[in-house]
């Protein structure tokens, strides 16, 4: 039996509507904020040089256990966030959640303490996990990090780590950020606390929420990671870490403090601050923006990633942090709206060709290609035939200098320089014209 016109259509909507979708959680970025991305990642380009940190990519997907023994199975991220793929041969890959692990399996994998201690490297690229998407929480995100691989176990390489991760923030002007910062010790202190706050979480149980029940057994340090209020009065009167910490680690933590009072950066002691990894021993931190509950990036130390990778038996050195893009960037992009900033500081050096007539769309080409060997960006619309229409786009374009080629400059072999700022124009020859633009520009 033929079905109603009508009842055939809703089904063909519906699946167009998915179509057009990108997964929950993952967004495109488009052209319109490419230039604050760009502008993100040369600011990370140019901390990473200025602090010696030297690039490293690794592969999207990784064998799924490099996260189920380093960050820990008892974690959110292992337990519930990671996007699994069983391969036809079998391989249980994930995309990865975070970078550090990789860049850890990365080092033993190709030996790259051979390049000499301590290692630093940096990484950017997408990371994934399986969360509720909500404001500033995605299932895909862009995170930068760095890494200081190897140091022998010194102080100075947190606080590096600290302040390299405030550097970029400024770099792209942020103000106003806050450093949280706590030590959660070590292998030798750890478990005394960890017992402590165990003990005080049990005398407290009925009135603690399901998961930090879960927790009490499963990863009592996440205890304090817990954001329900009904916990919360219970979390204040936790014990604190520092309490706890053998001398080592007390040494090492005021170390690390005493450093970043050198360089005058301002930080909070956090003593709730545990961080949700496995991985983290000693120095934890998180970064935020002034009156903004959401972390911009975080971090600390993982001297025993290297242990609990199997990689080998005693503790490697090591410590970083990673920053997230898109909380980053939307701050960017709110802060150029309000200001009601040019978005094209990229443009400011781009020129935009006008062409009007068949002689000069004729010429148009080759003279594109002599801006190319100049090295100079010039924008055209060569499809479009109207001047109004052409200076529209160049006015769009927010570039400094549009070109003007008409058939009477073809014909005298000339071309005319505008000002798009200020509305002034000149005409010079044409032979001149990458020289006079160049001129202009600086
Ligand atoms: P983490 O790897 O959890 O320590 O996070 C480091 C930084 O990555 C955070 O401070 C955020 O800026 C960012 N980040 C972590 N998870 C997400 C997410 N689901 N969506 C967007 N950004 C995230």
């Amino acid at each position: 039996m033929k079905s109603s016109p009508k009842k055939t259509e809703k089904p063909v909507k519906k699946e167009k509507a998915i179509l057009l979708q990108s997964p929950k959680g993952m967004h495109d970025i488009l052209p319109e904020d490419q230039p604050r991305w760009e502008l993100l990642r040369a600011a990370m380009r140019a901390v990473a040089h200025f602090y010696n940190f030297s690039r490293i990519d690794t592969p999207i997907l990784e064998s799924a256990d490099v996260f189920e023994r380093s960050v820990g199975e008892f974690t959110d991220i292992v337990e519930k966030e990671m996007f699994f793929i069983k391969t036809r041969g079998g391989d249980r890959l994930v995309l990865r959640p975070e970078n550090t692990a990789g860049v850890v399996r990365a080092y033993f994998q190709h030996n790259l303490s051979r390049l000499g201690h301590p290692l630093k490297l940096y990484y950017e690229g997408p990371m994934f996990r399986y969360e509720q998407p909500q404001a500033g929480r995605f299932r895909q995100f862009h995170q930068v990090g760095f890494e200081i691989l190897g140091a022998e176990d010194d102080s100075l390489y947190d606080a590096q780590i600290v302040i390299a991760t405030v550097r970029f923030l400024e770099e792209v002007k942020i103000k106003n950020v806050m450093v949280s910062l706590n030590s959660i010790g070590c292998k030798a202190c750890r478990p005394s606390y960890k017992k402590k706050l165990q003990d005080y979480y049990k005398g407290e149980q009925l009135k603690i929420c399901k998961d930090c029940k879960r927790r009490l057994t499963l990863n009592p340090l996440r205890l304090l990671d817990c954001k329900q209020e009904q916990c919360a009065p219970i979390k204040a009167k936790a014990p604190v870490t520092l309490d706890y910490l053998c001398a080592a680690c007390r040494h090492h933590f005021k170390s690390v403090l005493e450093y970043l009072d050198d360089v005058g950066l301002v930080y909070t002691l956090d003593h709730r601050l545990v961080r949700g990894l496995d991985y983290y021993n000693r120095t934890v931190f998180e970064v935020f923006m002034e009156r903004s509950p959401l972390s911009l990036g975080g971090g600390g130390r993982y001297d025993y990633l290297g242990e609990i990778l199997g990689a080998r038996k005693t503790p490697l050195p090591a410590v970083g942090s990673a920053l997230g893009l898109e909380r980053i960037h939307d701050i960017l992009k709110e802060r150029d709206l309000l200001q009601g900033k040019s978005l094209r500081p990229d443009r400011l050096n781009s020129v935009f060709l006008i062409q009007i007539g068949e002689p000069a769309k004729r010429k148009s080409l080759a003279l594109i290609e002599e801006f190319r060997k100049a090295r100079i960006h010039i924008i055209e619309s060569l499809g479009r035939e109207s001047l109004k229409s052409q200076l529209r786009v160049a006015d769009k374009e927010q570039v400094r200098l549009a070109l003007i080629l008409g058939q009477r400059e073809v014909f005298e072999g000339s071309i005319i320089i505008r000002d798009m700022q200020h509305g002034t124009q000149e005409t010079v020859p044409l032979v001149k014209a990458v020289e006079e633009v160049k001129r202009r520009l600086r």
